[in-house]
Protein backbone atom coordinates (compact mmCIF):
# COMPACT_ATOMS: atom_id res chain seq x y z
CA UNK A 1 0.00 0.00 0.00
CA UNK A 2 1.64 3.33 -1.21
CA UNK A 3 1.51 6.06 1.84
CA UNK A 4 -0.56 9.18 1.31
CA UNK A 5 2.02 12.13 1.75
CA UNK A 6 1.49 15.97 1.59
CA UNK A 7 2.73 17.59 -1.52
CA UNK A 8 2.44 21.49 -0.53
CA UNK A 9 -0.40 21.81 -3.68
CA UNK A 10 -3.76 20.37 -3.44
CA UNK A 11 -4.52 17.61 -5.92
CA UNK A 12 -7.59 16.74 -7.30
CA UNK A 13 -9.28 13.48 -8.92
CA UNK A 14 -11.91 15.43 -11.49
CA UNK A 15 -11.34 12.94 -13.75
CA UNK A 16 -11.56 9.90 -11.81
CA UNK A 17 -14.92 11.03 -10.13
CA UNK A 18 -16.65 12.65 -13.04
CA UNK A 19 -15.57 9.48 -15.47
CA UNK A 20 -15.02 6.59 -13.36
CA UNK A 21 -16.25 4.30 -16.48
CA UNK A 22 -13.42 5.66 -18.04
CA UNK A 23 -10.33 4.45 -15.65
CA UNK A 24 -9.14 1.87 -13.29
CA UNK A 25 -8.05 3.02 -9.76
CA UNK A 26 -4.03 2.04 -9.64
CA UNK A 27 -1.04 2.38 -8.10
CA UNK A 28 2.48 2.48 -9.08
CA UNK A 29 4.75 -0.20 -9.21
CA UNK A 30 7.24 0.15 -6.17
CA UNK A 31 10.79 1.85 -6.95
CA UNK A 32 13.75 0.09 -5.44
CA UNK A 33 16.29 3.16 -5.61
CA UNK A 34 14.64 6.30 -6.66
CA UNK A 35 17.03 8.72 -8.37
CA UNK A 36 16.13 12.01 -9.54
CA UNK A 37 17.68 12.81 -12.89
CA UNK A 38 15.94 16.41 -13.71
CA UNK A 39 13.79 18.36 -12.64
CA UNK A 40 12.35 21.67 -14.34
CA UNK A 41 12.31 24.16 -11.73
CA UNK A 42 10.12 26.59 -13.33
CA UNK A 43 7.64 24.57 -14.03
CA UNK A 44 7.76 22.96 -11.17
CA UNK A 45 6.94 26.71 -9.45
CA UNK A 46 4.45 27.26 -12.10
CA UNK A 47 2.29 24.41 -10.87
CA UNK A 48 2.90 25.59 -6.70
CA UNK A 49 5.36 23.15 -5.71
CA UNK A 50 7.99 23.63 -3.58
CA UNK A 51 11.17 22.73 -5.89
CA UNK A 52 12.93 21.86 -3.10
CA UNK A 53 10.39 19.64 -1.53
CA UNK A 54 10.48 17.70 -5.05
CA UNK A 55 14.28 17.34 -4.52
CA UNK A 56 13.75 15.81 -1.05
CA UNK A 57 13.28 12.01 -0.85
CA UNK A 58 9.46 12.94 0.24
CA UNK A 59 9.28 14.27 -3.55
CA UNK A 60 10.56 12.41 -4.99
CA UNK A 61 8.74 9.69 -3.99
CA UNK A 62 5.64 11.96 -5.16
CA UNK A 63 7.06 12.03 -8.74
CA UNK A 64 6.85 8.77 -9.04
CA UNK A 65 3.59 7.89 -7.86
CA UNK A 66 5.51 5.97 -4.36
CA UNK A 67 3.53 8.24 -2.23
CA UNK A 68 -0.02 9.37 -3.27
CA UNK A 69 -1.17 13.31 -2.54
CA UNK A 70 -3.66 13.87 -0.39
CA UNK A 71 -6.64 14.37 -2.81
CA UNK A 72 -4.92 12.41 -5.74
CA UNK A 73 -6.45 9.05 -7.00
CA UNK A 74 -4.24 7.72 -9.40
CA UNK A 75 -5.98 5.75 -12.42
CA UNK A 76 -5.02 4.17 -15.51
CA UNK A 77 -7.05 6.02 -18.22
CA UNK A 78 -9.11 3.67 -20.52
CA UNK A 79 -8.92 4.82 -24.06
CA UNK A 80 -9.37 3.23 -27.99
CA UNK A 81 -7.46 4.23 -31.11
CA UNK A 82 -7.02 3.76 -34.23
CA UNK A 83 -3.15 2.53 -34.49
CA UNK A 84 -1.77 2.86 -38.32
CA UNK A 85 -5.38 3.26 -39.50
CA UNK A 86 -6.28 -0.09 -37.40
CA UNK A 87 -8.63 0.08 -34.63
CA UNK A 88 -8.04 -1.44 -30.97
CA UNK A 89 -10.80 -1.60 -29.12
CA UNK A 90 -8.42 -1.74 -26.03
CA UNK A 91 -5.73 0.74 -25.54
CA UNK A 92 -5.25 2.75 -22.18
CA UNK A 93 -2.72 3.82 -20.44
CA UNK A 94 -0.57 0.19 -20.21
CA UNK A 95 2.44 2.19 -18.52
CA UNK A 96 1.16 5.16 -17.37
CA UNK A 97 -1.23 6.59 -14.63
CA UNK A 98 -3.18 10.17 -14.47
CA UNK A 99 -1.84 10.83 -10.64
CA UNK A 100 -4.63 13.88 -10.26
CA UNK A 101 -4.97 17.51 -11.12
CA UNK A 102 -3.17 20.65 -9.34
CA UNK A 103 -4.53 24.15 -10.28
CA UNK A 104 -1.49 25.81 -11.02
CA UNK A 105 -0.38 29.62 -9.98
CA UNK A 106 -2.59 30.78 -12.90
CA UNK A 107 -6.00 29.21 -12.15
CA UNK A 108 -5.29 26.55 -14.88
CA UNK A 109 -6.62 22.99 -14.18
CA UNK A 110 -3.47 20.90 -15.18
CA UNK A 111 -2.99 17.20 -15.20
CA UNK A 112 0.12 15.32 -13.76
CA UNK A 113 1.21 11.80 -14.90
CA UNK A 114 3.28 9.38 -14.57
CA UNK A 115 4.97 7.62 -17.21
CA UNK A 116 6.37 4.25 -16.66
CA UNK A 117 4.86 3.73 -13.44
CA UNK A 118 4.34 0.20 -14.17
CA UNK A 119 1.61 -2.65 -15.42
CA UNK A 120 -2.32 -1.73 -15.11
CA UNK A 121 -5.01 -3.49 -16.44
CA UNK A 122 -4.35 -2.42 -19.63
CA UNK A 123 -0.97 -3.12 -20.10
CA UNK A 124 -1.74 -6.13 -22.67
CA UNK A 125 1.53 -8.13 -23.51
CA UNK A 126 4.13 -4.53 -22.07
CA UNK A 127 6.42 -4.47 -18.98
CA UNK A 128 4.27 -1.38 -17.90
CA UNK A 129 8.17 0.02 -17.78
CA UNK A 130 9.68 3.23 -19.85
CA UNK A 131 13.78 3.71 -20.22
CA UNK A 132 15.68 6.45 -19.44
CA UNK A 133 16.56 7.21 -22.38
CA UNK A 134 13.18 7.93 -24.41
CA UNK A 135 12.18 9.37 -21.03
CA UNK A 136 14.63 12.30 -21.38
CA UNK A 137 13.39 12.32 -24.92
CA UNK A 138 10.51 13.30 -24.26
CA UNK A 139 11.52 15.57 -21.67
CA UNK A 140 13.85 17.52 -23.92
CA UNK A 141 11.63 17.82 -27.42
CA UNK A 142 8.58 18.98 -25.21
CA UNK A 143 10.36 21.91 -23.32
CA UNK A 144 11.90 22.60 -26.78
CA UNK A 145 8.14 22.35 -28.56
CA UNK A 146 6.76 24.76 -25.40
CA UNK A 147 9.64 27.22 -25.73
CA UNK A 148 8.88 27.52 -29.80
CA UNK A 149 5.45 28.58 -28.78
CA UNK A 150 3.81 25.63 -29.99
CA UNK A 151 0.88 23.66 -27.79
CA UNK A 152 2.57 20.42 -25.99
CA UNK A 153 2.34 18.07 -23.04
CA UNK A 154 4.96 19.47 -20.45
CA UNK A 155 7.74 17.62 -18.54
CA UNK A 156 8.23 18.45 -14.58
CA UNK A 157 10.75 15.51 -13.99
CA UNK A 158 13.06 12.27 -15.00
CA UNK A 159 13.34 9.61 -12.02
CA UNK A 160 15.43 6.40 -12.27
CA UNK A 161 13.42 3.61 -10.80
CA UNK A 162 16.43 1.63 -9.71
CA UNK A 163 15.21 -1.56 -11.98
CA UNK A 164 17.02 -2.84 -14.67
CA UNK A 165 14.76 -2.95 -17.88
CA UNK A 166 14.95 -5.34 -20.58
CA UNK A 167 15.22 -3.65 -24.00
CA UNK A 168 17.30 -5.08 -26.82
CA UNK A 169 20.04 -4.23 -24.35
CA UNK A 170 19.22 -3.85 -20.29
CA UNK A 171 18.60 -0.36 -19.43
CA UNK A 172 18.08 2.04 -16.62
CA UNK A 173 14.03 2.42 -15.45
CA UNK A 174 12.76 5.64 -15.63
CA UNK A 175 9.63 7.63 -14.56
CA UNK A 176 9.00 10.69 -16.84
CA UNK A 177 6.40 12.74 -14.91
CA UNK A 178 4.23 15.02 -17.56
CA UNK A 179 1.96 17.87 -17.04
CA UNK A 180 -1.23 18.32 -19.36
CA UNK A 181 -4.01 20.50 -19.78
CA UNK A 182 -5.59 17.44 -19.80
CA UNK A 183 -5.01 13.65 -21.11
CA UNK A 184 -8.26 13.34 -23.24
CA UNK A 185 -7.25 11.88 -26.39
CA UNK A 186 -9.59 11.00 -29.76
CA UNK A 187 -9.18 7.68 -28.63
CA UNK A 188 -10.92 8.58 -24.99
CA UNK A 189 -14.07 9.42 -27.10
CA UNK A 190 -13.77 6.40 -29.09
CA UNK A 191 -13.75 4.50 -26.11
CA UNK A 192 -16.50 6.05 -24.60
CA UNK A 193 -18.77 5.66 -27.90
CA UNK A 194 -18.21 1.95 -28.36
CA UNK A 195 -19.74 0.90 -24.60
CA UNK A 196 -22.92 2.21 -26.26
CA UNK A 197 -23.65 4.25 -23.15
CA UNK A 198 -24.81 7.41 -24.91
CA UNK A 199 -24.77 9.16 -21.20
CA UNK A 200 -21.21 8.51 -20.87
CA UNK A 201 -20.52 9.47 -24.24
CA UNK A 202 -22.39 13.06 -23.21
CA UNK A 203 -20.62 13.43 -20.04
CA UNK A 204 -17.37 13.18 -21.61
CA UNK A 205 -18.08 15.75 -24.26
CA UNK A 206 -19.33 17.83 -21.36
CA UNK A 207 -16.00 17.15 -18.79
CA UNK A 208 -14.08 18.32 -22.13
CA UNK A 209 -15.98 21.60 -22.94
CA UNK A 210 -15.78 22.55 -19.28
CA UNK A 211 -12.13 21.91 -19.26
CA UNK A 212 -11.25 23.17 -22.43
CA UNK A 213 -13.29 25.06 -24.42
CA UNK A 214 -16.01 26.66 -22.39
CA UNK A 215 -17.42 28.58 -24.72
CA UNK A 216 -18.51 26.00 -26.97
CA UNK A 217 -21.09 25.00 -24.02
CA UNK A 218 -23.19 28.69 -24.85
CA UNK A 219 -23.80 27.76 -28.41
CA UNK A 220 -26.81 26.64 -30.06
CA UNK A 221 -25.65 23.00 -30.84
CA UNK A 222 -23.06 22.98 -28.13
CA UNK A 223 -21.37 19.69 -28.90
CA UNK A 224 -20.97 20.77 -32.41
CA UNK A 225 -19.41 23.96 -31.26
CA UNK A 226 -17.00 21.58 -29.33
CA UNK A 227 -16.13 19.59 -32.12
CA UNK A 228 -15.71 22.57 -34.06
CA UNK A 229 -13.24 23.83 -31.65
CA UNK A 230 -11.09 20.86 -31.45
CA UNK A 231 -10.65 20.60 -35.29
CA UNK A 232 -9.79 24.24 -35.31
CA UNK A 233 -6.83 23.76 -32.44
CA UNK A 234 -5.38 20.59 -34.20
CA UNK A 235 -5.34 22.56 -37.73
CA UNK A 236 -3.29 25.31 -35.99
CA UNK A 237 -1.30 22.63 -33.75
CA UNK A 238 -0.72 20.53 -37.08
CA UNK A 239 0.49 24.06 -38.89
CA UNK A 240 3.09 24.92 -36.21
CA UNK A 241 4.75 21.30 -36.72
CA UNK A 242 4.84 21.75 -39.89
CA UNK A 243 6.81 25.48 -39.64
CA UNK A 244 8.82 24.06 -37.39
CA UNK A 245 9.54 20.83 -39.31
CA UNK A 246 8.07 18.80 -36.40
CA UNK A 247 7.58 14.77 -37.52
CA UNK A 248 5.41 13.47 -34.71
CA UNK A 249 6.00 10.16 -36.32
CA UNK A 250 2.61 8.69 -34.21
CA UNK A 251 -0.55 10.26 -34.82
CA UNK A 252 -2.77 7.63 -33.92
CA UNK A 253 -6.05 8.60 -32.59
CA UNK A 254 -4.81 7.76 -29.16
CA UNK A 255 -1.47 10.15 -29.44
CA UNK A 256 -4.45 12.95 -30.33
CA UNK A 257 -5.65 15.30 -27.49
CA UNK A 258 -8.42 16.85 -27.30
CA UNK A 259 -6.70 20.18 -25.77
CA UNK A 260 -4.79 20.50 -29.09
CA UNK A 261 -1.68 19.74 -27.21
CA UNK A 262 1.05 17.92 -29.25
CA UNK A 263 1.26 14.65 -26.69
CA UNK A 264 3.56 11.45 -26.68
CA UNK A 265 6.85 11.98 -28.26
CA UNK A 266 7.92 8.93 -29.08
CA UNK A 267 9.27 8.18 -32.81
CA UNK A 268 9.11 12.11 -33.17
CA UNK A 269 12.02 14.04 -34.98
CA UNK A 270 12.76 17.07 -36.64
CA UNK A 271 13.67 17.84 -40.38
CA UNK A 272 17.75 18.60 -40.73
CA UNK A 273 17.43 18.89 -44.90
CA UNK A 274 14.64 19.86 -45.75
CA UNK A 275 12.23 16.50 -47.72
CA UNK A 276 8.72 17.01 -47.58
CA UNK A 277 8.41 13.17 -47.61
CA UNK A 278 10.97 12.42 -44.46
CA UNK A 279 9.60 9.84 -42.18
CA UNK A 280 11.99 8.77 -39.06
CA UNK A 281 10.05 5.90 -37.49
CA UNK A 282 11.15 2.37 -38.35
CA UNK A 283 7.55 1.12 -38.38
CA UNK A 284 6.16 3.66 -40.02
CA UNK A 285 7.13 1.80 -43.54
CA UNK A 286 4.19 3.44 -45.64
CA UNK A 287 4.86 7.17 -45.15
CA UNK A 288 1.62 7.52 -43.29
CA UNK A 289 2.66 9.95 -41.33
CA UNK A 290 5.60 11.42 -43.26
CA UNK A 291 6.12 15.10 -42.96
CA UNK A 292 3.82 16.10 -45.92
CA UNK A 293 1.09 14.13 -44.62
CA UNK A 294 0.94 15.40 -41.04
CA UNK A 295 -2.09 17.80 -41.94
CA UNK A 296 -4.06 14.83 -43.86
CA UNK A 297 -3.77 12.12 -41.31
CA UNK A 298 -4.93 15.41 -38.34
CA UNK A 299 -8.13 15.55 -40.68
CA UNK A 300 -8.55 12.01 -40.95
CA UNK A 301 -8.54 11.47 -36.99
CA UNK A 302 -10.91 14.31 -36.76
CA UNK A 303 -13.18 12.40 -39.11
CA UNK A 304 -12.60 9.32 -36.80
CA UNK A 305 -14.08 11.45 -33.90
CA UNK A 306 -16.37 13.51 -35.50
CA UNK A 307 -17.74 9.63 -35.86
CA UNK A 308 -17.90 9.23 -32.33
CA UNK A 309 -19.77 12.28 -31.13
CA UNK A 310 -22.58 11.93 -34.36
CA UNK A 311 -25.32 11.09 -31.57
CA UNK A 312 -24.39 14.42 -29.91
CA UNK A 313 -24.50 16.59 -32.96
CA UNK A 314 -28.76 15.46 -33.80
CA UNK A 315 -30.97 13.41 -33.11
CA UNK A 316 -31.31 12.46 -36.86
CA UNK A 317 -28.29 10.49 -38.56
CA UNK A 318 -28.47 12.36 -41.45
CA UNK A 319 -28.65 15.69 -40.04
CA UNK A 320 -25.61 14.90 -37.79
CA UNK A 321 -23.72 12.76 -40.80
CA UNK A 322 -24.24 16.79 -42.74
CA UNK A 323 -23.21 18.75 -39.56
CA UNK A 324 -20.00 16.77 -39.11
CA UNK A 325 -19.08 16.74 -42.52
CA UNK A 326 -18.92 20.49 -42.41
CA UNK A 327 -17.24 20.50 -39.46
CA UNK A 328 -14.43 18.62 -40.75
CA UNK A 329 -14.50 20.31 -43.69
CA UNK A 330 -13.18 23.33 -41.79
CA UNK A 331 -9.95 21.80 -41.04
CA UNK A 332 -8.13 22.82 -44.27
CA UNK A 333 -8.70 26.33 -44.18
CA UNK A 334 -7.95 26.76 -40.66
CA UNK A 335 -4.97 25.03 -41.35
CA UNK A 336 -3.73 26.66 -44.59
CA UNK A 337 -4.60 30.35 -43.00
CA UNK A 338 -2.06 29.67 -40.00
CA UNK A 339 0.31 27.68 -42.02
CA UNK A 340 0.15 30.89 -44.80
CA UNK A 341 0.66 33.46 -42.08
CA UNK A 342 3.42 31.46 -40.05
CA UNK A 343 5.33 31.40 -43.97
CA UNK A 344 4.59 35.23 -43.93
CA UNK A 345 6.50 35.76 -40.65
CA UNK A 346 9.14 33.50 -41.54
CA UNK A 347 9.72 35.07 -44.88
CA UNK A 348 9.68 38.48 -43.11
CA UNK A 349 6.48 39.24 -45.16
CA UNK A 350 3.80 41.67 -44.17
CA UNK A 351 0.23 40.56 -44.94
CA UNK A 352 -0.02 43.46 -48.01
CA UNK A 353 2.28 41.55 -50.43
CA UNK A 354 -0.22 39.69 -52.47
CA UNK A 355 -1.70 36.11 -51.68
CA UNK A 356 -0.09 34.81 -55.49
CA UNK A 357 3.10 36.34 -55.59
CA UNK A 358 3.91 35.27 -52.14
CA UNK A 359 2.54 31.78 -52.76
CA UNK A 360 4.89 31.63 -55.77
CA UNK A 361 7.99 33.01 -53.83
CA UNK A 362 7.23 30.28 -50.93
CA UNK A 363 6.79 27.39 -53.51
CA UNK A 364 10.07 28.67 -55.61
CA UNK A 365 12.05 28.96 -52.26
CA UNK A 366 10.95 25.32 -50.54
CA UNK A 367 11.74 23.59 -54.16
CA UNK A 368 15.14 24.98 -54.49
CA UNK A 369 15.75 23.78 -50.85
CA UNK A 370 14.17 21.14 -51.82
CA UNK A 371 16.40 20.25 -54.28
CA UNK A 372 19.92 21.40 -52.81
CA UNK A 373 19.21 19.18 -49.62
CA UNK A 374 18.85 22.99 -47.61
CA UNK A 375 18.97 22.44 -43.78
CA UNK A 376 15.13 24.05 -43.07
CA UNK A 377 15.88 25.44 -39.96
CA UNK A 378 19.52 26.82 -40.42
CA UNK A 379 17.72 28.17 -44.61
CA UNK A 380 15.27 30.47 -42.58
CA UNK A 381 17.61 31.85 -39.97
CA UNK A 382 20.06 32.91 -42.37
CA UNK A 383 17.47 34.39 -44.47
CA UNK A 384 17.02 37.03 -41.49
CA UNK A 385 20.66 37.24 -41.93
CA UNK A 386 20.51 37.54 -45.70
CA UNK A 387 17.92 40.03 -45.71
CA UNK A 388 20.54 42.06 -42.92
CA UNK A 389 23.09 41.65 -45.45
CA UNK A 390 25.12 39.00 -44.55
CA UNK A 391 24.83 36.48 -47.16
CA UNK A 392 27.76 33.99 -46.43
CA UNK A 393 25.58 31.50 -44.23
CA UNK A 394 22.44 31.09 -46.85
CA UNK A 395 25.36 30.90 -50.03
CA UNK A 396 26.61 28.06 -47.81
CA UNK A 397 23.90 26.79 -47.12
CA UNK A 398 22.44 26.67 -50.97
CA UNK A 399 26.25 25.69 -52.53
CA UNK A 400 26.13 24.81 -56.02
CA UNK A 401 22.59 26.23 -55.87
CA UNK A 402 23.58 29.89 -55.11
CA UNK A 403 22.94 31.50 -58.30
CA UNK A 404 18.97 30.10 -58.55
CA UNK A 405 19.28 31.54 -54.84
CA UNK A 406 20.72 34.76 -55.73
CA UNK A 407 17.46 35.11 -58.42
CA UNK A 408 15.64 34.17 -56.24
CA UNK A 409 16.90 35.92 -53.09
CA UNK A 410 16.58 39.57 -55.31
CA UNK A 411 12.65 39.18 -55.65
CA UNK A 412 12.35 38.70 -52.18
CA UNK A 413 14.58 41.66 -50.80
CA UNK A 414 12.45 43.83 -52.91
CA UNK A 415 9.61 43.30 -50.87
CA UNK A 416 11.95 44.68 -47.90
CA UNK A 417 11.26 41.41 -45.60
CA UNK A 418 11.47 42.77 -42.04
CA UNK A 419 14.54 40.95 -40.56
CA UNK A 420 13.65 41.46 -36.87
CA UNK A 421 10.21 39.64 -37.40
CA UNK A 422 12.24 37.10 -39.30
CA UNK A 423 14.35 36.40 -36.07
CA UNK A 424 11.31 36.33 -34.10
CA UNK A 425 9.68 33.71 -35.94
CA UNK A 426 12.97 31.61 -36.89
CA UNK A 427 14.53 29.42 -34.14
CA UNK A 428 18.21 29.18 -34.14
CA UNK A 429 18.29 25.84 -31.47
CA UNK A 430 15.46 23.56 -32.28
CA UNK A 431 16.52 19.58 -30.89
CA UNK A 432 18.97 18.18 -33.27
CA UNK A 433 18.59 14.51 -33.84
CA UNK A 434 22.19 14.04 -33.55
CA UNK A 435 22.32 15.93 -30.38
CA UNK A 436 19.64 14.54 -29.12
CA UNK A 437 21.27 11.21 -29.55
CA UNK A 438 24.15 12.22 -27.97
CA UNK A 439 23.12 13.77 -24.96
CA UNK A 440 20.96 10.29 -24.36
CA UNK A 441 23.85 8.38 -24.94
CA UNK A 442 25.92 10.81 -21.85
CA UNK A 443 23.51 10.22 -19.93
CA UNK A 444 23.57 6.23 -19.48
CA UNK A 445 26.84 6.98 -18.44
CA UNK A 446 25.35 9.42 -15.49
CA UNK A 447 26.91 12.41 -17.29
CA UNK A 448 24.09 14.53 -17.29
CA UNK A 449 25.84 17.47 -18.83
CA UNK A 450 24.92 17.66 -22.17
CA UNK A 451 21.44 17.00 -21.56
CA UNK A 452 21.56 20.18 -19.54
CA UNK A 453 23.90 22.04 -22.25
CA UNK A 454 21.09 21.13 -24.95
CA UNK A 455 18.02 22.00 -22.69
CA UNK A 456 19.95 25.36 -21.88
CA UNK A 457 19.91 26.16 -26.09
CA UNK A 458 16.33 24.53 -26.85
CA UNK A 459 13.89 26.63 -23.97
CA UNK A 460 15.31 29.73 -25.40
CA UNK A 461 15.28 29.21 -29.04
CA UNK A 462 15.02 32.21 -30.75
CA UNK A 463 18.00 33.61 -28.58
CA UNK A 464 21.36 33.17 -30.65
CA UNK A 465 24.11 33.22 -28.03
CA UNK A 466 27.98 33.13 -28.92
CA UNK A 467 29.42 29.30 -27.99
CA UNK A 468 26.48 27.57 -29.07
CA UNK A 469 27.17 27.53 -32.85
CA UNK A 470 27.12 23.31 -32.83
CA UNK A 471 23.29 23.89 -31.39
CA UNK A 472 22.50 25.45 -34.56
CA UNK A 473 24.05 23.15 -37.39
CA UNK A 474 22.12 20.16 -38.77
CA UNK A 475 23.69 16.82 -38.40
CA UNK A 476 27.12 15.96 -39.82
CA UNK A 477 27.62 13.55 -42.83
CA UNK A 478 28.37 10.92 -41.30
CA UNK A 479 25.05 10.86 -38.86
CA UNK A 480 23.02 8.82 -41.62
CA UNK A 481 19.77 8.31 -42.28
CA UNK A 482 17.92 8.59 -38.79
CA UNK A 483 15.79 6.42 -37.78
CA UNK A 484 13.37 6.25 -34.84
CA UNK A 485 10.89 3.33 -32.47
CA UNK A 486 7.75 3.75 -30.57
CA UNK A 487 7.05 2.14 -27.22
CA UNK A 488 10.39 2.08 -25.28
P1 LIG B 1 2.36 4.79 -27.46
O1 LIG B 1 2.98 4.22 -28.69
O2 LIG B 1 3.38 5.19 -26.41
O3 LIG B 1 1.36 5.83 -27.71
O4 LIG B 1 1.60 3.57 -26.75
C1 LIG B 1 0.55 2.86 -27.36
C2 LIG B 1 -0.08 1.93 -26.34
O5 LIG B 1 0.85 0.94 -25.89
C3 LIG B 1 -0.61 2.61 -25.10
O6 LIG B 1 -1.79 1.94 -24.73
C4 LIG B 1 0.50 2.39 -24.11
O7 LIG B 1 0.05 2.44 -22.77
C5 LIG B 1 0.97 0.99 -24.47
N1 LIG B 1 2.37 0.73 -24.09
C6 LIG B 1 3.49 1.23 -24.68
N2 LIG B 1 4.59 0.75 -24.09
C7 LIG B 1 4.18 -0.07 -23.07
C8 LIG B 1 4.84 -0.87 -22.09
N3 LIG B 1 6.17 -0.94 -22.01
N4 LIG B 1 4.07 -1.58 -21.23
C9 LIG B 1 2.73 -1.52 -21.30
N5 LIG B 1 2.05 -0.81 -22.20
C10 LIG B 1 2.75 -0.08 -23.08
MG1 LIG C 1 0.26 7.06 -26.74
Amino acid sequence: MTATTHAGVTFGNRFARELPELSAPWEAEPAPAPHLVLLNEALAVELGFDAEFLRSSDGVSVLLGASVPEGATPVAQAYAGHQFGQYSPRLGDGRALLLGEVTDTRGRLRDIHLKGSGRTAFARGGDGRAVLGPMLREFIVSEAMHALGIPTTRSLSVTLTGRQVQRDDVLPGAVLTRVASSHLRVGSFQFARATGDLELLRRLADHAIARHFPSAAKAANPYLAFFERVVSAQAKLVAQWMLVGFVHGVMNTDNMTISGETIDYGPCAFLDAFDPDAVFSSIDLQGRYSFRNQPHAAGWNLARFAETLLPLFADDEDAAVALAEQAVSGFGPVYQEAWVSGMRSKLGLPGDVAPDTFERLLGELLTLMQRSGADYTSTFRALGAYARGNRTPALDIFGEAGPAFRTWAQAWLALSPNASAMDAANPVYIPRNHLVEEALEAALDDELEPTRRLLAAVTAPFDERPGLDRYATGAPQDFGDYVTFCGT
